[in-house]
């Protein structure tokens, strides 16, 4: 794996023409905060630009006209955090634990390869990610990506 020092706000900031065009279309909108304070990391650019998009691409899917989706940085003890957050309909507890299993899908032409490969590619990053959703309300990866 390529990865260099590199600022998670340059590959976000990279990302957003693209991610609106696609809210646009949904009648969505986005919202991006981002932590002036978040030190540097070690990134493969690449794989983190395919890990926002995918996270990003199934929080557009699971929400109605109207939904927002919100892509935000915080300082962590040793890391740094990215959030992605929607206001979808939320994932049913029984589902919360095959997420990242692939094939696990619950759309029609789903391919349920979108998350596993989020996991490989923030697992490679000496990474984590965790998943809070709450029923009717929404839903929110969290990403842990450690200090260089
Ligand atoms: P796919 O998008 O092809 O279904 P993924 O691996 O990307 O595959 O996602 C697997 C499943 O996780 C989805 O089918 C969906 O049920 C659920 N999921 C992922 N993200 C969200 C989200 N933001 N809100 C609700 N469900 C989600
Ligand atoms: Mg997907």
């Amino acid at each position: 794996v390529e990865s260099e020092k590199c600022h998670l706000h340059d590959i976000i900031k990279e990302l957003t023409p693209l991610l609106w065009a696609d809210a646009n279309l949904r009648g969505q909108t986005i919202e991006v905060k981002l932590d002036d304070s978040l030190p540097p990391l070690l990134l493969n650019a690449k794989e983190i630009k395919q890990l926002i998009l995918n996270l990003s691409r199934n929080a557009m899917e699971a929400m109605e006209e109207k939904g927002q989706l919100t892509l935000e940085t915080k300082v962590a003890d040793q890391g740094a955090l990215l959030l992605v957050s929607d206001t979808g309909p939320g994932i049913p507890p029984g589902q919360r634990e095959k997420l990242f299993e692939p094939f696990f899908t619950t759309k029609a032409k789903g391919t349920g390869l979108g998350l596993a490969l989020c996991l490989s590619i923030i697992e490679r990053h000496g990474g984590k990610i965790s998943v809070d959703s709450a029923e009717g309300q929404g839903t929110t990866f969290t990403v842990f990506f450690p200090l260089l």
